[in-house]
Order: structure tokens, then C-alpha cells, then sequence
């Protein structure tokens, strides 16, 4: 990708030259400013007040040290990290990942997409990020809460309900934020709505948990619709089976379409007479199993070997659910080639720089991450909400304001590619939209961060 803007370009040069090595951010931002040369051109003032140069560079990143001990009287070390991305139009908001991948360039990343994407909601979060190298999968739950614990004493310095309000991402699900919470609740003596995705006997919001896939869907809906097209009887294809790839699978089946194949990180499941959402959901949420086991229950369904070659899947619309970049450019040919209409991203930046731009040179419907998997934060805001208000909505009500929250993203990423000059290409549109209320906001603050 090139950067056309001769100002923007030395901006990037200058975040390579800080950043080294980190590909995953590098990635992140490259993909920003390669869109927004056309905004560079037409405000000047902007460049001026140095928005580009700062808007690049986190205000703050924590890098900390949990140690805590196995069933087995062992002393382990994980690194924990929080990114306080951008505090311009609210406080810091965004997940906490547990994941061996997690690294500072993964936590930038997502807080550099997370600050674009909670302003495209239209509501008053900043951006933030966090996680730990902590690999969750086969520990028990007193290890998991024994990490969490760690983990929150050293985060509970950095955050707060008016400050920065963590949530959860991959491998930080209910059960990891309950833990969190407790303990943020003992060290601080208080109970604020320092967390979201919270359960929902003590502050959690009804459809939070389903919010993430809902809102793709919905997305979805929207950029099929401006084609006179919808999710009735059309072939999808969901990667991940988490929590973002389960309602994205649920919400699908609501509205017409039926899905074929499925994934974790070892491989992916197939069954042309369509995946069985309830069971599903009981094989990952409840028994936290494997994909591989499905067609022990299912036998008209196959299981194949790594997880990449879901994409070979013929399909009508692919949702890629699991992580960054799990497609490339050529699982994006081969989607292409096999008729695919529309991709709308569940994951954080699950196409590759090589991928988003085959995508968009056939001409398909594509939905980049920061706006069609805002709606999880969207209901993250919805939570903080009634936290603040000491009262709770109905799930239709929530459900209802994502909708809306939905649509609105939509129409704003549409608008701004239309006003920018590129019509329908809404990675531009989000880019644009999203940074416009963000740079606003820094210019009428003034050089402070
Ligand atoms: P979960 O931990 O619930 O699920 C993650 C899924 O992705 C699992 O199926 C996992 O398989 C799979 N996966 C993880 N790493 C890899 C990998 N390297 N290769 C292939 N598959 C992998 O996480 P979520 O569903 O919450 O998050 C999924 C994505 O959505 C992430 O990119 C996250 O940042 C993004 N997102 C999540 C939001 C939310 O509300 N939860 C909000 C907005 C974005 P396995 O079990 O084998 O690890």
C-alpha cells in the first residue's frame, strides 16, 4: 500500500523507525493513513495542529509483571499490558486478551483500530487495549482466577469507571471478567461499572454477550441491502467458534441464511446441510471443547486439518471471526473465485493488507473490522450507560440501540467514502469517519498528550 500524502508518508516513516519489528501495528497503521491521504489534502488545518503525527502514538503504555502459581505449587511469569490509546472523545475503552500471541505491537494494534471504531459508535469512548501472553486453554479455574487476580492488582492503579474500562476479547470471556471484577471490587472497596461484559446478576448488560456477531450481522444486512440483497437462503462461511463466531452463526440462521462451516486454530468443520447452532454452543461455550469433536455428534458433518483452509469453502458470504490475519490474499482469490458476495470482518483486522485490497478490486461487499464488529463495544458503552443510570434494559431494548447503532456506523462509513471520492469502499469510509470526530476533538483540546 501506498501512502500518497508526502506528509502522511514521513508520519509513517516515522512510526516504522519507533516501532520496530512490529508488524502487527505497523500493519494497523499503514492501512489507516493509506486512507486517509485524502483528508490530509483537504485539511491543512488539521495537519498543522500535528493531529496525524499524534494520533499515531499512544498516549500511554503499560507494561507490567504477573506472577502467580499453578495447582501444582509452581511459580509462573506472564507480561501484562495496557495501552491507553486515545482519551480525546471519552475514557479509555477496549478488551483484555489472554493469548500466547499477545505482544505490545498485537496490544497497539488493536487500540490504535479500537480508538477509529468507538468513534464510528457515535458514543463517548476513547480508545484502550490490554491482554497477557497468558495461554488460558487447558489451565483449571482456580489457576484462571488465581491469574486474573494477579493480573487486575497491578491493572486496578490504571483504570476506573471514568478513566479507562477494560472489557473482555479472546480468551477473556465471563468467567475471566468475573474474576477481575472481584478483585478490582476488593482492592478499591467500590462498586462501579469498571468493566463491562459483566454477569448479569452484578451490573452486566442483557445481549452484551451476543453483541459482537449480532452487530456483524446487522452490518452485514446493510451493505447487502444496498444491493437489494439479504441473508435469505445464502451460504456462509463463520472462522472461530468463540464468542464473536457463535452469535455471528446465530444471528444468520435468524435472518435467513445458513452456515456451513465453522473453526478453532487446529481446523474447521463442514456440514452442507448447515451447522447446528445449539450444539455448537454447548460444545465450545459450555463444554469448552474442540471443533474436532462435532461430527462425533453430527455425522453428516467432516472435520478438516488447519484452520486456514476454511476459506476454500464455497460460500455466499464469508465472516471471519477468529483473529488478525487469518486470511490472505490467496484465501481472498479463492472466496473471490468461488462467488462470494460479501466479507464482513467479526475479527480485529482478519484480512491481510494483500487481502482487503483483492477484495476491493472485485468489486464485493466489504465490511472492514472497525465498523462491523463495533457493535461489542457499542454495548459496552450501552452498559456503562445504565451502570451510570443504576438500572437495566430490557434485551429487546438493547438489541433495538444496537441495531440503530449499527445502521448509523453504516451510514457514516458510507457517506464519508461518497464525500471523500470512493464511493463504496468502506475500509476508506470507516478510516475517515472514525478519525474525523477523534481529530476534531484533539484540535479543539489543543496540544496537550
Ligand atoms: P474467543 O476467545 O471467544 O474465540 C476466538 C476464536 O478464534 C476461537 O475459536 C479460537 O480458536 C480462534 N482463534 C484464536 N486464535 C486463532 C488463531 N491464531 N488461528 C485460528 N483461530 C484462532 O474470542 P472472541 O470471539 O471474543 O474474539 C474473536 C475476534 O473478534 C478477535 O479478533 C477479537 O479481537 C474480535 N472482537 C471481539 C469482540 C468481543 O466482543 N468479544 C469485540 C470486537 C472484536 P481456539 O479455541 O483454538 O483458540
Amino acid at each position: 500500500m501506498v501512502i500518497q500524502n508526502k506528509h502522511l508518508a514521513q508520519v509513517y516513516a516515522d512510526v516504522e523507525k519507533r516501532n520496530p519489528g512490529e508488524k502487527e501495528y505497523l500493519q494497523a497503521v499503514l492501512e489507516v493513513l493509506g486512507s486517509l491521504s485524502v483528508v490530509a489534502d483537504k485539511r491543512p488545518d488539521l495537519v498543522d495542529a500535528g493531529i496525524f503525527d499524534r494520533i499515531v502514538e499512544p498516549e500511554r503504555l503499560i507494561r507490567f509483571r504477573i506472577s502467580w502459581v499453578d495447582d501444582k505449587g509452581k511459580v509462573h511469569v506472564n507480561i501484562g499490558y495496557r495501552v491507553q490509546y486515545n482519551s480525546a472523545i471519552g475514557p479509555y475503552k477496549g478488551g483484555i486478551r489472554f493469548h500466547p500471541s499477545v505482544s505490545a505491537s498485537v496490544i497497539k494494534f488493536l487500540g490504535f483500530e479500537q480508538t477509529f471504531k468507538n468513534s464510528l459508535t457515535g458514543l463517548p469512548m476513547g480508545g484502550g487495549k490490554g491482554g497477557s501472553d497468558f495461554d488460558p486453554k487447558g489451565k483449571s479455574d482456580n489457576e484462571i482466577m488465581r491469574f486474573c487476580q494477579s493480573f487486575m492488582t497491578e491493572l486496578a492503579k490504571h483504570i476506573g469507571p471514568d478513566t479507562d474500562v477494560p472489557a473482555g476479547d479472546i480468551g477473556v470471556g465471563a468467567r475471566e471478567i468475573g474474576y477481575m471484577f472481584g478483585q478490582y471490587k476488593r482492592l478499591r472497596n467500590e462498586f462501579t461499572g469498571v468493566l463491562t461484559g459483566k454477569g448479569l446478576t452484578y451490573g452486566g448488560s442483557l445481549a452484551r454477550t451476543q453483541a459482537t456477531g449480532y452487530g456483524a450481522c446487522y452490518f452485514t444486512n446493510e451493505m447487502l441491502a444496498s444491493k437489494g440483497e439479504s441473508f435469505k437462503d445464502k451460504v456462509v462461511v463463520i472462522s472461530g467458534s468463540g464468542n464473536v463466531a457463535l452469535y455471528a452463526c446465530e444471528k444468520v440462521y435468524e435472518l435467513g441464511g445458513k452456515v456451513v462451516a465453522m473453526s478453532d486454530s487446529n481446523g474447521y468443520v463442514y456440514d452442507e446441510n448447515g451447522i447446528d447452532f445449539a450444539l455448537m454452543k454447548q460444545l465450545k461455550e459450555v463444554e469448552r471443547g474442540r471443533v474436532s469433536e462435532y461430527p462425533n455428534r453430527v455425522p453428516t458433518a467432516k472435520y478438516f486439518e488447519g484452520c486456514s483452509n476454511i476459506w476454500s469453502v464455497k460460500c455466499d458470504i464469508a465472516l471471519p471471526c477468529a483473529t488478525q490475519n487469518e486470511l490472505d490474499g490467496d484465501a481472498a482469490r479463492t472466496l473471490v473465485k468461488n462467488g462470494v458476495i460479501a466479507v464482513a470482518e467479526g475479527a480485529n483486522m482478519p484480512s491481510t493488507l494483500e487481502a482487503v485490497e483483492v477484495f476491493l478490486e472485485a468489486g464485493i461487499l466489504f465490511g472492514p473490522a472497525k465498523a462491523a464488529n463495533a457493535g461489542g463495544v457499542a454495548t459496552s458503552g450501552l452498559e456503562m450507560t445504565q451502570n451510570s443510570m443504576r438500572l437495566s434494559w430490557t434485551f429487546e431494548e438493547v438489541d433495538e440501540k444496537l441495531k440503530a447503532i449499527m445502521k448509523g456506523i453504516y451510514k457514516s462509513a458510507s457517506k464519508a467514502a461518497e464525500e471523500y471520492g470512493c464511493k463504496g469502499n468502506l475500509v476508506a469510509g470507516a478510516n475517515i469517519a472514525g478519525f474525523l470526530k477523534v481529530a476534531e476533538a484533539m484540535k479543539a483540546q489543543g496540544v496537550s498528550y
